[in-house]
């Protein structure tokens, strides 16, 4: 069993945290917020006073941060990778910039630190039942050594290429969950507002062509599915300005590439309605709301 430093205990570090707990690990653990922190003290683990506290004596760091802003503040600005042992692995969950990703890795390098960029999905119930898939973007023997742990949590491993890699799949991913997230909202309550009961119509999508995540997993109606967001008024999930930054992230990419995405902007443009009308902390399927006074 190894030591593991695990830092950022939000809505999916904390879960996932927990499943490295019950697997027999030594965590321990920070977040800024300490009723995050009481949730994984109260299952075994150890409370850092600081990231640095918590990285001492660590055999892999993990972080689940917000932003890239937040990865590169803690690891670069903070020097946080100074203070790690440059025998040890470094793993961060976040879905930043491939640039960012890029830049702590290479920087993690120049120390000796082997370190792989490896975003999620599978959303807090995959976190939960520790079903996440990792999209890993990192060298061969990095992945190696991290793969061990990621089982511990995930039950899907990707290695899409050299570090910075697996942020650009994540994105891709999102950019097209982003849309699927709105056609499914905008559709429901098209339905809806031509008279038809929200579940049925769900059922009727979920078994025919226009099926998704959404319609399967993740339902943004609420009342149509137990245990999702929509169910909870929109608490917990993954937040709508999660989205909007995933979304302004896959914008970059496409301004960098010269690729188009007129679907993605549009998404993008939607969630940032959204966010503005003072949602922004709720769960994205929230997006169903902007859908008029049919809408919940
Ligand atoms: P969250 O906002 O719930 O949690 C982030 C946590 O990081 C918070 O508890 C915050 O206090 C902590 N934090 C911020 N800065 C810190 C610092 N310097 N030191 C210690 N702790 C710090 O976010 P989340 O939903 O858990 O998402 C985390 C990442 O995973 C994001 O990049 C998100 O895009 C991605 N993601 C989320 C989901 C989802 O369904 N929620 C799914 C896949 C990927």
């Amino acid at each position: 069993m190894s030591s593991i430093a695990f830092i950022g205990l939000g809505n999916m570090g904390a879960p996932m945290a927990l499943n490295l707990v019950k697997a027999g690990h030594h965590l321990t653990v920070y977040d800024l917020v300490p009723a995050a922190v009481r949730t994984l003290t109260d299952a075994g683990a150890r409370a850092a006073a600081s990231a640095h506290e918590a990285v001492d004596g660590a055999e892999v760091v993990i972080t689940m941060l917000p932003a890239s802003k937040h990865v590169e503040s803690l690891y670069l600005e903070d020097d946080l990778l100074a203070r790690i042992d440059p025998s040890k692995l470094v793993i961060d969950c976040s879905t930043i910039a491939p640039d960012s990703a890029r830049k702590v890795a290479a920087a993690a390098q120049a120390r000796g630190l082997a370190m792989v960029d490896a975003p999620v999905s599978g959303g807090t119930a995959g976190a939960a039942a520790g079903t996440l898939t990792f999209i890993v973007g990192g060298t061969d023997e990095a992945l190696a050594r991290a793969r061990p742990v990621l089982e511990q949590m995930g039950k899907n491993i990707f290695h899409a290429g050299p570090s910075g890699a697996g942020q650009v799949a994540k994105i891709c991913n999102n950019m097209l969950l982003g849309i699927l997230m709105a056609g499914t909202s905008e559709a429901l309550a098209l339905g809806v507002a031509n008279g038809l009961d929200p579940k049925v119509l769900s059922d009727i999508i979920a078994k025919s062509s226009g099926r998704n995540w959404a319609t399967e997993l993740y339902n943004p109606w609420p009342g149509v599915m137990p245990n999702v967001p929509a169910s909870k008024d929109y608490a917990g999930g993954f937040g709508v300005d999660l989205m909007l930054k995933d979304l302004g992230l896959a914008a970059e990419a496409a301004l960098a590439a010269r690729a188009a995405v007129p679907l993605g902007e549009l998404a993008r443009n939607l969630y940032a309605l959204h966010s503005q009308g003072g949602n922004g902390k709720l769960d994205f399927s929230s997006i169903v709301r902007l859908y008029g006074h049919k809408a919940p």
